[in-house]
């Protein structure tokens, strides 16, 4: 088996959140229980748009990178960072709280 390095979350909400693109848009990064794929490419395009406009989207990705989260991070699906080696290590949204830039 294979360790996965994956960082401890930030005890404090990271500088850049306070300036995502994407706050109050958790909807948009996030997807709901049952998200058919098309639904999902629509939603994603929507939310890959903010995040190509955002100020802080090399801050975002490399942080949804180490900590492998779930959903639309620094313009990258969960499917993107798996393939770029930062796979999420949780598999079921729902069960790990996460502090999100989109939940602002
Ligand atoms: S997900 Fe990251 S890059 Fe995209 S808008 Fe939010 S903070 Fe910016």
């Amino acid at each position: 088996m294979t360790a996965i390095d994956v960082q401890s979350p930030p005890s404090v909400r990271p500088w850049w959140m306070e300036n995502a693109g994407c706050q109050g848009k958790p909807r948009l990064f996030f997807p709901p229980p049952g998200e058919r794929p098309a639904a999902r490419d629509r939603r994603e395009t929507r939310a890959r748009k903010i995040c190509l406009e955002c100020n802080v989207l090399l801050q975002c990705q490399d942080y949804a990178r180490t900590q492998r989260e779930l959903g639309f991070w620094g313009g990258e699906s969960e499917i993107e960072r798996a393939e770029a080696g930062f796979a999420p290590t949780t598999p079921v949204i729902g069960l790990r709280r996460h502090r999100t830039a989109a939940n602002g």
